[in-house]
C-alpha cells in the first residue's frame, strides 16, 4: 500500500476526472454514437479488459488548488471514502489500455478501418498515463478500483 506521503507529492490526480462504464458498441451506429462523445472537450474513451469506459476530465470543485487537498474531507462522498491509493495512477504508473481514443477523428478512422475495409485486427493500444476512477455498483471489478482510500 502506498504511503500517505504519496498524496503529499501529488496534485490530486484522482480528483480531476471520473470514468463511467458504457455499453460495448456492436454496430456502426454504436461506434458513431461514441464518436459523438469524443466531439466534446475533455472526453476520452478507453477499453480495459474488454470493457468500454467514458472518461470525463473534470476536476472536483472541492479539490483545493492551493494545497491539493480535499476541502470537504470529513463530508466526502462514499466513492471518495472507499478509494484506496494503493492502486492509484500516481502509484501504479502507466495503464496499458486495449484501445484509447482521445478525439473524434481517431474514432472516425477506426470506424473506416473496422467497417469499410473489413479489417478485424485490433489496432495496437497506446500506453497512456491516465488516472482511472470508475463508477459502477454492479461490476465488482470496477468496484475494486474504488477501494482506494483518498488521503
Ligand atoms: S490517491 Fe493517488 S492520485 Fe489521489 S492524491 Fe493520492 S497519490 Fe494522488
Ligand atoms: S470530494 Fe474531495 S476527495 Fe472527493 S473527489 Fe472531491 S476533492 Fe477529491
Amino acid at each position: 500500500m502506498a504511503k500517505k506521503s504519496q498524496c503529499d507529492k501529488c496534485t490530486g490526480l484522482c480528483c480531476r476526472y471520473f470514468a463511467l462504464p458504457i455499453d460495448t458498441p456492436e454496430d456502426r451506429g454504436d461506434y458513431d454514437d461514441i464518436r459523438w462523445y469524443l466531439c466534446h472537450k475533455d472526453i476520452t474513451i478507453f477499453v480495459e479488459d474488454g470493457d468500454w469506459y467514458i472518461n470525463i476530465k473534470n476536476k472536483c470543485k472541492h479539490l483545493s488548488e492551493k494545497d491539493y487537498r480535499c476541502r470537504i474531507y470529513d463530508k466526502r462522498s462514499r466513492i471518495c471514502r472507499g478509494y484506496r491509493h494503493a492502486d492509484c495512477d500516481f502509484v501504479e504508473g502507466e495503464y496499458d489500455f486495449e484501445l484509447h481514443f482521445t478525439d473524434d477523428k481517431q474514432m472516425e478512422e477506426y470506424i473506416k478501418i473496422k467497417f469499410d475495409n473489413n479489417i478485424t485486427e485490433k489496432p495496437k493500444a497506446k500506453k497512456k498515463k491516465i488516472a482511472i476512477k470508475t463508477l459502477s455498483h454492479k461490476d465488482t471489478k470496477v468496484q475494486r478500483k474504488y477501494e482506494i482510500v483518498k488521503k
